[in-house]
């Protein structure tokens, strides 16, 4: 079990209302190498990160509570890339519990858990050679998906307590299992889906649905987009 530990709370004034925000630090940092390394790499993901509530103690929200697990996507959520729905999903969330309470937990886990420096590369490979999401990914030697929830596991119950009922924000099934076998106590999953969607978001989304499984609703998915933009659909998160 590693060692992970929540700061002090601070104010923080959003857009989308005020929240406090408490930092997470995981172990220590350590030196990340484009291949993946089994003997660092598990120590490398997630080492920190905020969460972010409405209630200065959550507990005094409305069960079932909402937690959303945001992985940090730099290229939407700060330069506005238009071709992947992370920043969306992101707004949703913090409207979502600024209105019913509960957490977002956001982790700098670039590229699904493999990093800034390995994300750009894949998406290289998909821009110079073409190749799919998963597929660049495979040709760096990772999986589809590297992330692990046992830190978001861990402030879920530290915040929200052992056996507190949640409500997951997430279209990512892999993301709800892995909870669960974490012991997170998950009675509902809500989808976050943004309501308005470039054609490149769409078959981003299709994407998703198709390399990764995610609950993608057909209807979310126009037919004239519900294919693969290779300069730009299949970008990871
Ligand atoms: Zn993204």
């Amino acid at each position: 079990m590693r060692d992970i530990r929540l700061g002090n709370p601070i104010r923080l004034t959003t857009k989308h209302g005020y929240f406090f925000l408490r930092h997470i630090g995981v172990g220590e940092t350590a030196r990340i190498s484009l291949k993946p390394d089994p003997a660092v790499d598990r120590t490398d993901i997630a080492k920190e990160g905020v969460v972010l509530s409405r209630s200065l103690n959550p507990k005094d929200d409305t069960s079932p509570f909402r937690v959303r697990v945001q992985s940090s996507c730099l290229f939407s959520e700060s330069f506005w890339a238009t071709d992947c729905d992370c920043a969306g999903q992101l707004a949703l969330a913090l409207d979502l519990i600024q209105t019913s309470g509960g957490i977002l937990i956001y982790l700098y886990e670039e590229g699904r858990g493999i990093g800034l420096r390995r994300k750009i590369e894949a998406i290289r490979l998909q821009q110079i050679e073409g190749k799919t999401s998963s597929g660049a990914f495979a040709c760096l030697g990772l999986g589809p998906d590297a992330r692990d929830y046992e830190v978001s596991a861990s402030v879920i119950r530290q915040i929200l307590g052992e056996q507190a009922e949640i409500e997951l924000l997430s279209n990512n099934g892999y993301k709800e299992r892995q909870l669960r076998d974490y012991g997170v106590n998950i009675v509902k999953r809500n989808r976050l889906i943004p309501s308005e969607l470039s054609s490149l978001q769409k078959a981003y989304l299709a994407s998703k649905r198709d390399d990764l499984g995610h609950d993608i609703p057909n209807d979310v998915i126009a037919p004239e987009s519900n294919g693969k933009d290779p300069e730009n659909a299949d970008r990871e998160d």
